[in-house]
């Protein structure tokens, strides 16, 4: 019998490939545990359904990363989406969900493949953090560790997890949706690096308020996806803990201006950054609070400001003005702090412009 099984394994192995979808062999509440996603395995003109097995906690268990795959009828690009890279930045699920809801994959060429919540900790937590619990615990900014380590900590596998057995070989390009911060807001805001192929036109297919052409961040998702040859963008959708309608709505004619023009969808393009007239800029600098106290912001997102002009004052607990904060130059508002509570450091406002120097060209 041995010889005859093996003969039937190598058999599977020479027919289906040794990239095939790697099932756990478990199943929960009906939807199928993976360890790898191989879409050419998938059947077409259908949703599929998954749940990733992420990295393994202090308790033994696996995190279960929702995974949504939307296989086209047709061949095509394979778009993807992630959502919750950020544990508080919620904005994008729901984002994914709206994009589901509409998709039908009889009409589709092509796949869209999308992650509901990568940070399974952070997400619990209400942090952008991944919650280590070794030795003293602690924190892990779980955007700056892409594409993540088979044998690192916690964080590490599972970035590790998402980013090979999700999307590397399975996506053409990635969009990762984050929010500004807790604390702080964006509007439909976009970090894009013009110098990778596809990436100007990714990031100008949609009706973002601001487009900030940016070289990218060590560790981030989008580099990553960046580096391994799938164009990506940071879409960045207002603020975090939120759903925020109007902005999700203009992401998703975004999303569905990219389906359309990669050729996935049949349609005319709605609205897109230049019929927004999105301001694109290539410089930012944040104004930070030097000192602690009740900061309260003079400006509001998107608003044009001049050299000098008063930003944000703050005061201490008695209602007298300890700090005044203007603007170094003429610019546009990017992103402003919502939370009145600011420590030293503290992000009050961020502006964006554009700055003609050559050293400027690619983002500074
Ligand atoms: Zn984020």
């Amino acid at each position: 019998m041995k010889p005859f099984f093996s003969c039937v394994l190598l058999f599977a192995c020479a027919t289906t490939g040794h990239a095939a979808t790697d099932y756990t062999g478990d199943s929960i509440e009906g939807v199928k545990v993976i360890r790898k996603l191989d879409l050419a395995d998938l059947d077409a003109g259908k949703i599929h359904r998954f749940y990733l097995q992420g990295a393994s906690n202090g308790v033994g268990q696996h995190w279960l990363v929702p995974v949504l795959v939307a296989k086209g009828s047709k061949p095509g690009k394979r778009l993807g989406l992630q959502a919750g890279v950020h544990g508080d930045e919620l904005n994008g699920t729901r984002l994914i969900h709206r994009v589901f809801e509409n998709l039908d994959p009889k009409t589709l060429s092509g796949s869209v493949i999308a992650i509901i919540g990568a940070n399974s900790t952070g997400l619990l937590a209400n942090s952008r953090y991944y919650q280590l619990q070794h030795d003293s615990g602690g924190g892990v900014d779980f955007n700056r560790i892409w594409p993540g380590k088979a044998e690192g900590n916690a964080a590490e596998q599972q970035v590790h997890r998402i980013f090979n057995g999700i999307w590397a070989g399975n996506a053409d390009s990635v969009i990762d949706l984050h929010t500004q911060s807790t604390g702080t807001a964006y509007p439909l805001y976009i970090y894009a690096d013009y110098r990778v192929a596809g990436v100007k036109t990714l990031a100008e297919l949609f009706p973002a308020d601001i487009i900030k052409i940016d070289p990218g961040e060590p560790g981030a998702a989008e580099q990553a996806f960046n580096d391994a040859g799938m164009a990506s963008i940071t879409l960045e959708i207002g603020a975090a803990k939120l759903y925020q309608p109007e902005l999700i709505a203009r992401a998703l004619v975004g999303v569905d201006n990219v389906l359309k023009a990669y050729g996935m969808l049949p349609g005319k393009l709605g609205r897109d950054a230049k019929a927004q007239r999105s301001f694109i800029g290539n410089q930012t600098q944040s104004i930070r609070a030097d000192r602690g106290g009740f900061a309260e912001v003079l400006v509001a997102l998107n608003q044009d400001v001049k050299a000098g002009q008063l930003l944000a004052v703050q005061r201490n607990g008695f209602g007298d003005i300890i700090a005044r904060y203007t603007a170094p130059f003429d610019a546009r508002v990017a992103s402003v702090g919502t939370d009145p509570l600011r420590e030293p450091g503290s992000l009050l406002v961020r502006l964006i412009r554009v700055n003609t120097d050559a050293a400027c060209s690619d983002g500074c």
